[in-house]
């Protein structure tokens, strides 16, 4: 029987599959059996013109039927990666299988199923996703879009009663999930060190550049190019990630997407009371990828996609390009953190200073990263205190700070344009943990209609949303600081 075609108006492509046959495998899902929907995102949905949520896209969705993608099987990719410091030389996708290019008006977006069976790349893994971990890929890749900051999305997830083990028992679920590209740090670095192949190695490269960066010329000037912008473009990705309190938690090349989306969603976190050396991933026991880490293992990255490059680029136009980084990543921080201060930039080892001493005064007094800063809508250049002043322990830190920040205050202008300015750069909803735990446990106990209840609240981060405030509470004692394992 002839699969279903996704909608009329739309075509798969397999561009990834066809032009680069060394680096794919063919892959069959295997399904979940019967299913239903956990997580559907109306606004994914809309990329894909207005996809809806059918019996039949169910069944594919959970493996269990083939979507029409002219190929008449799926793909996995192959690419290896640093793991925690260490070269893997093999990795590749081992649960995810590519479904293909799906072309929209908007350009193509890559489909691949998450946690659809085993491929060649499984290693010992049986190719599964558990509901948790794919309700809280979902949950993240949406809430991050919306709070402006490059991702992977998802269009939706779907579970089964199918068992999973991890440490325990748990249930398996998909996660449908679009990119851009899923192309990695970690492909590169398979060709040049694993492949040890020039060809593969340009072609890979050519490929990225002729489907992602067209603008760009394929000669030693575009590559330049090419390798400046995904410098810039993981440089405001990371900047993001700080300035909103973002922890990955497993910054590994083979996450690391070469176009600057964040990628992989295992067990990450956001920061509930700022602190610098938070780390969300209970199995990085050293601290590799805390919080405050995040932009020199960015670097680190970087210098490891370069290394993969040098047969190709030359070594002038790679160091050029990582030496950017820095200045970069502190250009667009300050940015937006100064944005989010209300005050006019000035000059960057200044404003980065007093973005610095207020980090440590939120730290010194253990406040509520997001809320705290959401309060900054509410200042006004007439306080003598900030609105917080009250909830701090250590309370000169905190003065001292405030009378810093409204020497620089100067003149606002409008206050109403000035608050709301600021209630449009500090987000009063962001995906809480105990928030993503919360809704995982509904799901697990046949309520998803949570997850689709949050998932709202976190497609509007800067509204007010009345009636929606216990949404933005800080996190109970009992989910402070909550760790997550790796297994997913
Ligand atoms: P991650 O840490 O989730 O980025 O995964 C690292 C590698 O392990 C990737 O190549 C994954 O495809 C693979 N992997 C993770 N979980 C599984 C699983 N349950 N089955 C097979 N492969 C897996
Ligand atoms: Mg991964």
């Amino acid at each position: 029987m002839k699969p279903d075609a996704l909608t009329p108006d739309l075509s798969f492509s397999q561009p990834y599959f066809t032009e680069l046959p060394q680096l794919v495998s063919k892959t069959q899902p295997q399904g979940i059996g019967a299913s239903r929907w956990l997580a559907w995102s109306d606004d994914a949905a809309a990329l894909l013109g207005g996809l809806t949520p059918t019996a039949s896209l169910l069944e594919q969705c959970a493996g269990n039927q083939l979507l029409d993608n002219g190929l008449g099987h799926y793909f996995a990719q192959v690419y290896s990666g640093h793991q925690f410091g260490g070269y893997s030389p093999q990795l590749g996708d081992g649960r995810a299988m590519i479904v293909g290019n799906l072309n929209t008006p908007q350009g193509a977006y890559e489909m691949s199923l998450k946690g659809a069976g085993t491929t060649p790349y499984s290693r010992h893994g049986d190719g599964r996703a558990v509901l948790r971990s794919s309700l809280r890929e979902f949950l993240a890749s949406e809430a991050m879009h919306h709070l402006g900051v490059a991702t992977t999305r998802a269009l939706a997830v779907v579970g089964s009663d199918l068992p999973v083990w991890r440490e325990s028992r748990e249930t398996a679920a998909i996660t449908v999930r679009l990119a851009r590209s899923h192309i990695r740090f970690g492909h590169f670095e398979y060709v040049t060190h694993t492949r040890q192949s020039k060809p593969q190695l340009q072609a890979l490269l050519d490929f990225t550049i002729r489907q992602h960066f067209p603008e760009l010329s394929g000669d030693a000037a575009g590559y330049k190019a090419w390798f400046a912008q995904v410098v810039e473009r993981t440089a405001l990705m990371i900047a993001k990630w700080q300035a909103y309190g973002f922890t990955h938690g497993v910054m590994n090349t083979d996450n690391m997407s070469i176009l600057g989306e964040t990628l992989d969603y295992g067990p990450f976190g956001f920061l509930d009371t700022y602190q610098e050396s938070f780390v969300c991933n209970h199995s990085d026991s050293e601290g590799r990828y805390s919080f405050v880490r995040q932009p020199a293992v960015a670097l680190w990255n970087l210098q490891r996609l370069a290394q993969a490059l040098v047969p190709i680029i030359p070594s002038d136009d790679l160091v050029a390009g990582l030496d950017s980084f820095e200045r970069l990543l502190v250009d667009h921080y300050v940015a937006i953190m100064t944005t989010r201060l209300g005050i006019t930039p000035q000059e960057t080892r200044a404003d980065l200073g007093l973005i610095s001493a207020l980090m440590l005064a939120l730290e010194e007094n253990r406040l509520d990263y997001t809320n705290t800063m959401r309060q900054f809508s509410v200042v006004s250049p007439k306080d003598q205190q900030a609105p917080w002043q009250d909830d701090c322990v250590s309370a000169q830190v905190m003065k001292d700070w405030f009378n810093a920040y409204r020497r620089r205050l100067a003149d606002v202008g409008d206050i109403d344009d000035w608050q709301a300015q600021r209630r449009q750069t500090n987000p009063k909803f962001i995906l809480r943990n105990y928030l993503a735990q919360e809704a995982i446990e509904a799901a697990e106990s046949g309520h998803p209609q949570a997850v689709a209840e949050l998932l709202s609240v976190l497609q509007r981060p800067f509204d007010e949303q009345p009636g929606q405030e216990h949404y933005a509470q800080a996190a109970p004692n009992w989910a402070q600081g909550l760790v997550l394992s790796c297994s997913s």
